[in-house]
């Protein structure tokens, strides 16, 4: 008899010939703590699905039944009403329930399944999965404990990876004012064009996508001013806690190639990270006033064309990937850059929109049309018909109308052009062309035309010679102006004052050469300046040049360098 809690009515004898697993499955199924008060069943110490039977391939009532024989005296087989031996629990629920069910013997498929455990094959078979089973866990526990070493492996590369990082890319305190006055136009806008692209509360951006059309039209503009120039510049700098998929290494040694999306960038400047892009936003802001911009006029002029024709070059990929054509910067990457720079010389980007949007739609068509035709030749045929529209354009065939406005819902455009345009040069970019630009730039260029020098008043410069007559040798003198021909004082521009010194000086010269053995060097010296008037006839103010020239050497304290 059985050592254990049974169910009511129920007997058990333990099978003496089966193996010894099998009889304590036997025991784990039928252990039962009492009687459920309400529905009269059993309350079984374990479910039948917490009973491990595996290693016998059975269920687990299959193998209880190997392990013992269970019979429910107060109840009768339905078949040869002997007491009912239990096939499993649902047995006994059946009968008390008042169905009918079987014996264990007139259950013969039952028992087949039973006996096929009972022999000393299955005990084998059931040691040998018993033993698979104990070596897939110890397998199961190496490889637990190799990922576990594994990790710890990565953590500590990553630990080294992440100090790597940190040392390259040290917090540096700079002033924020001294930065941006040291900066390049490009850096500056690359930086304006990070800013407004991706604002940040924390004072840390999180990547800076390049390849997007986000920050900069292409990824070449976007890569070498937000990343390139203003990086150099140090208006932004690479943070040293930026993640590890940031950067490239070889193993822990760090290269110099990295990710911009991934990488983590802050403002350069000094104090807190959210204090420095405050004061950064603002100081590159002001270094971007179009009025103080006559020293970059050509800078602003060129990234206003760099920025159409890329905006250009991006509309086209799009339009063709609109017709499931592909992008024709594959295959045609320079000659759509040759067309793009030839319409942004004199093309808003609205207008060049309508050449692109007809290129595509035409390459489209002509795909429809041509069974024979493929992809690739539809392309190209586009980017030819792109050339074609732009030349119609030039020649006058094709008359321009509205330019196209913004997509601002699938392809808004880039950070970048909306920094040059609208918030430097103050210009609606889809409809401004170059010369729209260069008219906003005008008065620039006007400054930077007139000369920075300035002149001594001629009656000034007469009266010193005339009063320090004494002071002057007029060897000097005549060295003074030969010096004035050969090598006069560099002019600032087209419109400088300096300009006829070498003329003026060698004329005056001359007439030195014919007056000084009849009058005298100190008289030569006052008649020659005096005449110096003369010269003034030829350039506006080439004596005066002249004059002013050679005083700087014959007079050094009164007149100063020019
Ligand atoms: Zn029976
Ligand atoms: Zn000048």
């Amino acid at each position: 008899m059985a050592e254990f809690d049974l169910p009511e009515g129920v007997q058990v004898t333990l099978n003496e010939g089966a193996a010894v697993e099998l009889t304590e499955i036997a025991q784990l199924y039928w252990e039962a703590s009492g009687v459920d008060p309400v529905s009269r069943r059993p309350v079984w110490v374990r479910a039948a699905r917490d009973i491990d039977s595996d290693s016998w391939a059975s269920s687990a009532h299959v193998a209880a039944a190997a392990g013992c024989t269970a019979t429910a005296g107060d109840y009768a087989c339905s078949a040869c009403g002997q007491p009912l031996t239990l096939t499993s629990r649902q047995t006994l629920a059946d009968a008390a329930s008042g169905l009918k069910p079987r014996c264990r013997t007139c259950s013969p498929a039952f028992e087949r399944q039973v006996g096929k455990l009972l022999g000393p094959e299955a005990a084998s078979n059931a040691d040998g999965r018993r033993r698979h089973a104990e070596s897939q866990a110890v397998a199961a526990a190496e490889r637990r404990a190799n990922a576990e070493a594994q990790r710890s492996r990565q953590e500590d590369m990553s630990k080294r990876r992440a100090t790597a990082i940190a040392d390259r890319y040290p917090i540096d305190e700079f002033d924020a004012a001294d930065l941006v006055a040291a900066a390049d136009f490009e850096a500056r806008a690359g930086a304006l064009a990070v800013i407004t692209a991706g604002g940040t509360s924390d004072g840390l951006v999180r990547g800076i996508p390049v390849h997007d059309g986000s920050i900069a039209p292409t990824r070449d503009l976007a890569s070498r001013l937000a990343l390139g120039s203003a990086r150099s510049a140090r208006l932004l700098q690479v943070h040293p806690g930026s993640p590890e998929d940031g950067f490239v290494f070889e193993g822990i040694h760090l290269t110099d190639r990295w990710y911009p999306a991934n990488v983590h960038f802050y403002a350069g400047g000094a104090g807190g990270l959210p204090e420095r892009w405050t004061t950064l936003v603002d100081e590159v802001r002001a270094s971007l006033d179009l009025g103080s911009l006559d020293r970059e006029v050509d800078d602003l002029v060129e990234m206003a064309r760099q920025v159409v024709a890329g905006e250009v070059v991006r509309y086209l990929t799009f339009r063709f990937e609109d017709h499931n054509l592909p992008d024709p910067l594959e295959e045609h990457a320079d000659h759509v850059r040759i067309i793009a720079d030839r319409g942004a010389a004199r093309y808003s980007i609205g207008h060049l929109y309508t050449a692109a949007w007809m290129a595509a739609r035409d390459a489209a068509a002509s795909y429809q049309k041509h069974s024979h035709q493929s992809k690739a030749d539809a392309v190209t045929y586009g980017v030819r018909q792109f050339e074609r529209l732009l030349q119609k354009f030039i020649d006058g065939e094709f008359k321009l109308r509205e330019p196209y406005a913004e997509d601002k819902k699938n392809l808004p455009l880039s950070a970048l052009t909306n920094v040059v345009f609208s918030q430097i040069l103050g210009l609606n970019p889809m409809v401004s062309s170059i010369a729209h630009v260069e008219q906003a730039v005008a008065f620039l260029r006007d400054r930077q035309d007139r000369c920075i020098h300035a002149l001594p008043e001629r009656h000034d410069m007469i009266e010193a010679i005339r009063t320090r007559i004494d002071e002057i040798d007029p060897v000097i003198f005549r060295r003074a102006l030969a010096l004035g021909e050969d090598e006069p004082p560099a002019r600032c521009g087209e419109s400088c004052i300096l300009i006829g010194i070498a003329p003026a000086s060698r004329d005056l010269g001359r007439f030195y050469d014919r007056v000084v053995a009849r009058i005298g060097g100190r008289d030569a010296v006052i008649v020659t300046s005096e005449a110096s008037e003369l010269s003034n006839s030829v350039w506006g103010t080439a004596g005066d040049a002249a004059l002013a020239a050679l005083l700087t050497l014959v007079l050094p304290v009164q007149f100063s360098d020019l």
